[in-house]
């Protein structure tokens, strides 16, 4: 089975590769270059939907799936949640934005999450199929490791040592909030599909 990624992001198209390979899931994932979206739904299913609509349509015989995904710490009420991907602070983005608002609050570490909601359609059927996943841990005000992206140096996730970006690739691919919303859609997928397990 194939399966089509839509993402400008090499690097979520890389880690859902690595999370097939190491999982052993049998399914082959190739990645759809899309034109970028309006990002600017008031959730990660809206985002992703979107997405996901407008790679749909330039396959409409494949199924086709599209991420939505960010980090939210309830120190800061949720931020940066839903906005990860155009967070910004005083002149900075992303990962320094977010230092910077830690700094300014006096926090080193604090309780955090990311979550990734999956939607995917399929060439035969008018529904779609989403799924979430999460992965709890904690967020540093300093930034470890060369590896990942986005906010990977800042996040250690729960019964681990390191941060996102210190870890191997392929350990994350297993571990992440993508992973989890990906074997979840695939669970779903089995439902819908003959074949699957
Ligand atoms: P979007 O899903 O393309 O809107 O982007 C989500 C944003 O959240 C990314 O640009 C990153 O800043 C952040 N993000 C989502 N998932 C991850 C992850 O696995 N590691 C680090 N940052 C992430």
């Amino acid at each position: 089975m194939r399966l089509w990624v839509a993402t400008g992001n090499s690097n979520k198209y890389g880690e859902l590769r690595d999370t097939v390979a190491m999982l052993g899931l049998p399914v082959e994932v190739l990645p759809l270059e899309t034109v970028a979206v309006d990002e600017s739904g008031v959730s990660y299913y809206q985002n992703a939907f979107k997405k996901a609509v407008s790679g749909a349509r330039l396959r409409r015989e494949s199924i086709v799936i599209a991420d939505d995904s960010g980090l939210e710490i309830p120190a800061l009420g949720g931020l940066p949640g839903v906005h990860s991907a155009r967070f910004s602070w005083k002149g900075s983005t992303g990962c320094r934005a977010l230092q910077a608002v830690l700094s300014e609050r006096g926090i080193v570490t604090a309780p955090a999450r990311f979550i990734c909601c999956i939607v995917g359609f399929l060439p035969t059927s008018p529904l779609c199929i989403s799924a979430v996943g999460t992965v709890s841990g904690t967020i540093h005000a300093e930034a470890r490791g060369p590896g990942g992206f986005g906010y990977d140096p800042l996040f250690v996730p729960d019964d681990e040592s390191e941060t996102f970006a210190e870890m191997p690739g392929k350990h994350k691919a297993v571990i992440s909030h993508r992973a989890k919303a990906f074997v979840a859609f695939m669970g779903m997928l089995g439902g819908v599909t003959p074949g699957m397990p």
